[in-house]
Order: structure tokens, then C-alpha cells, then sequence
């Protein structure tokens, strides 16, 4: 195969890093190192595809792109128009969207984005509250969007459900102007329709932050947003295994007039992402996102899909086969929220578990008496196992492996955790075998150059 440019520039970039810049060089091994040898179970976590990598390393980096494709404020982009264009029509097609911007650097910067098109400050805004699973971005004081808005906070109710009866009484005592729905760390169906109808009813704008779920929605395994919010966001790079980036989508009110009387809610999206927002847009990103969402559409994302369920599932019901509680009794997506044994907290169980390789977080659970740094619950997540291509039978082993850390840790007083040295060598090496026979699709560290 005649090599390609992108092949020669990234072949003669690693060359330089390595001969002049050492350091970071091996900095840049070790990491890889670290993700072939580790076994991620961060919910967050995904996995970029190789040919999405070559993108985001080739030349088109170079290209300065203010504006859109056709009204472009500098020459010379005839070819980033149309990765702009290929990126924008292939998420259409993948979300059933009418409408799709995918100039935003994050799924933050989404956000705030259809905050700014939306809300002047002071407005009211309802969104799911930190510390019951909402993001950042959802009108957490520390953050901007709790910052410039009057913002009040939903959450679960006992059972670690979204309790969309209080989110109706906040919504017609606070009469929001926008609601915000969509979480970091929740297991069950969210019920876009019910938000819409309670918006609807209050007279609101919802907001679909779909970040975590989104390959699920893509595949057509959780029920979409598209059409139920009047805006969908997330990011390309957890569960759409794509790049570090985001997306706004809009369905069936893409054309619906907004408040000015005079643009279409699309409109006013298209002009708070640039100029309002940002500046140049990243148009490696967006020509990897086009390449991503390429992917998406082949039948072995949907494969994949059902994998990161089938995953999800076998883990939930493995660790309360193991005697733990599974926070909302299982998972209809690829969280699993699950207490630890009382004799820990999460952040000992988060740490003993990296001392053995395995990856995860820390996370609260409903009721929890510890704070965030702390908590009392870890969450598990599948995507970068079913990436993997490790099934059923393999989760069954994550369990028990976890189970055994957990159950041979000693709590030490100052926060400090101590497992036997034989459990954790064992364990590390357990970890090591699964993930040689289930490599990431890209190659691993100990291969031969
Ligand atoms: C991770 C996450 C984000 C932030 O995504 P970035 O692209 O890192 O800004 C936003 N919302 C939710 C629900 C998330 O889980």
C-alpha cells in the first residue's frame, strides 16, 4: 500500500518527538502503556478509534475556519467545508436530527452555549443537582451556568429514581425558562417525553444533555431526545468513541420561532456557537467527528452497542450475586452504581482497585451521608470492556475480582488502604491476561515495533 501523506507527516512527527523531545516522548509510551494494561471500567471512559486519531494528526489541523462552510471569513477552505458538511449530515443521519451544529469544543461548551442562545442573566433554570447525578454545566454554583442564573435542583427520590413529581412542582412554582435533563451517573430510562410535557406545561425550553448515553440513543437502545428536547447536546468522545469535542441536535422545533419573533430556535444556535461563543472552530475535530460518525453508521457500532448493554447487565447482576447493592436494582444502560461494604468508602475502594489496575470512580449514591470526594458508592461503566470486545463471561470476572480487592482490604485510619501483597499480584496479574486476550483495537504496548 503506497503510504499516504498524513502517514509520512505523522511518521516524521513521531520521529522528531522522539529524537528531540525524549521526555515527552516517553511520557506519551507510558500512557499508552497504561490504557492497553489497565482495565477501564470509568463510566466516562470510551475509546478512540485508530482512523479517528489519523484525522485529528493530519495537516487539515492547519486551517483556519471562522464561520461556516460557504461563509467563511478566510480562503482557503474549500476542503474543511466540506469535512464540515460530511460531519453535520453523517450526525443527522445517525440521531434522525434536523438540525446539527458541530463546531462546539466540548459538551461544557454546548451547554453554556444553549444557555447563552436561550437566557439572559437571572433567568430561571431547572436542572438535575450535582450531587443526584446532573453535570457541572447544569447549574452547579461552582460553575458559570449556576453563576449567571437563578437555578433550582431536582433529583431522585428514595428508590434512586428521577422524581419527576417534584421536577413538576419546582417547574410551576419556579416557572423556568429552561430545564435540563440528562446525567453522569444514572442507571435507569430517562423519560425525555415526561420532561417535555412538564416544560410544555410551565412554558419552558428543555435542554437534553445526552453525553453519557448518547451511543445508546445512536444504536436505538434508549429512547431518543431528539424530537422529545427542544436541544440535545453531548460530547463525541465517551460513548460515540470519537474525539475530544461536541454537538448541538435539534429535531422537530429546528424551525419553530423563538422568542424574538423573528429567528428560528436553529438560528439562534447557529449564531450563539460562533460568533457569540467561539472563535475558530477545531476543524481536525470536526473532520474526526465526521469519521466517527462514519462509523457509527456501520451495523458493528450497533454490535457494540448491544455489547456495552449485555456488559452493563452481566456486571449488575454479578456484583449483587456477590451480596452488593446495586443502586436502582440494576441498569438499563452502561452505569452500574453499586455501595461499597461498610468497612470502606469509595474513594479507599477507588484507590485499592488502581493499586490493581482496575479503573473506576468514586460516586454518591441516594441517601449518602459522605460527600462527593469521599462517597459511599463506585460506578462501573462498560463502554471501553465492550470495546473490548469482552462479554458476559468476562464481567462475571471483573466482578469477582473486584470483590476480591474489596472484600481483602483493610480500612487504615488517615484514609490509607492495605491489601495483601499476594491478592493484589494475583489480581494485577489477572487484569494483564484479560486485557492481552481482549486488546483495544489498536496495538498494544508490547508489540514489536
Ligand atoms: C462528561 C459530561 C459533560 C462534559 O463533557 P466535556 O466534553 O468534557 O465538556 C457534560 N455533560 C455530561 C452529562 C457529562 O457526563
Amino acid at each position: 500500500m503506497q503510504a499516504s501523506h498524513i502517514g509520512r507527516t505523522l511518521e516524521q512527527g513521531v520521529a522528531t518527538l522522539r529524537r528531540d523531545d525524549p521526555e515527552l516522548f516517553a511520557l506519551l509510551e507510558d500512557e499508552h502503556r497504561r490504557q492497553t494494561e489497565t482495565l477501564s471500567l470509568v463510566a466516562s471512559s470510551g475509546g478512540t478509534d485508530a482512523s479517528v486519531m489519523a484525522v485529528t494528526g493530519s495537516s487539515i489541523v492547519n486551517v483556519t475556519a471562522e464561520g461556516y462552510p460557504g461563509k467563511r471569513y478566510h480562503a482557503g477552505c474549500r476542503y474543511v467545508d466540506r469535512a464540515e458538511e460530511l460531519a453535520v449530515a453523517r450526525t443527522k443521519q445517525v440521531f434522525g436530527a434536523r438540525y446539527v451544529n458541530v463546531q462546539p469544543h466540548c459538551a461544557s461548551f454546548a451547554n453554556h452555549t444553549v444557555m447563552q442562545a436561550l437566557l439572559k442573566p437571572g433567568d430561571t433554570v431547572l436542572g438535575m443537582a450535582l450531587d443526584q447525578g446532573g453535570h457541572l454545566t447544569h447549574g452547579s454554583p461552582v460553575n458559570l451556568s449556576g453563576k449567571l442564573f437563578d437555578v433550582h435542583g431536582y433529583g431522585l427520590d428514595s428508590k434512586g429514581l428521577i422524581d419527576y413529581g417534584h421536577l413538576r412542582e419546582l417547574a410551576r412554582e419556579h416557572r423556568p425558562r429552561l430545564v435540563v435533563c440528562g446525567t453522569t451517573s444514572y442507571t435507569r430510562v430517562i423519560d425525555f417525553d415526561r420532561v417535555r410535557a412538564i416544560a410544555d406545561e410551565t412554558g419552558a425550553y428543555v435542554l437534553a444533555d445526552i453525553t453519557h448515553i448518547a451511543g445508546l440513543v445512536a444504536a436505538g437502545l434508549h429512547p431518543s431526545s431528539i424530537d422529545a428536547a427542544h436541544f440535545t447536546t453531548t460530547c463525541t468522545f465517551k460513548q460515540l468513541y470519537g474525539p475530544r469535542g461536541g454537538l448541538i441536535m435539534m429535531g422537530r422545533d429546528a424551525d419553530e420561532v423563538s422568542g424574538d419573533g423573528k429567528r428560528t430556535l436553529s438560528q439562534l444556535i447557529q449564531s450563539a456557537v460562533f460568533p457569540l461563543m467561539q472563535g475558530s472552530p477545531e476543524v481536525h475535530t470536526i473532520a474526526a467527528k465526521a469519521r466517527a460518525m462514519g462509523r457509527l453508521l456501520q451495523p458493528e457500532f450497533r454490535e457494540l452497542a448491544g455489547r456495552v448493554r449485555a456488559d452493563a447487565e452481566a456486571l449488575a447482576t454479578a456484583m449483587s450475586r456477590r451480596g452488593y447493592e446495586v443502586i436502582g436494582g440494576g441498569t438499563d444502560n452502561h452505569i452500574v452504581l453499586f455501595r461499597v461494604p461498610p468497612h470502606l468508602n469509595g474513594l479507599a475502594a477507588e484507590r485499592v482497585l488502581e493499586s490493581c489496575d482496575i479503573l473506576v470512580n468514586k460516586n454518591k449514591i441516594p441517601g449518602d451521608t459522605r460527600g462527593a470526594a469521599v462517597a459511599s458508592g463506585v460506578r462501573l461503566g462498560s463502554n471501553t470492556v465492550a470495546l473490548r470486545r469482552m462479554g458476559p463471561e468476562q464481567m462475571d470476572r471483573c466482578a469477582g475480582l473486584i470483590d476480591t480487592v474489596l472484600s481483602h482490604t483493610r480500612a487504615l485510619p488517615g484514609g490509607g488502604v492495605e491489601l495483601p501483597e499476594d491478592v493484589r499480584e494475583r489480581t494485577v496479574a489477572a487484569v494483564r491476561g484479560l486485557c492481552r486476550d481482549f486488546p483495544l483495537p489498536y496495538p498494544s504496548a508490547t508489540e514489536t515495533l
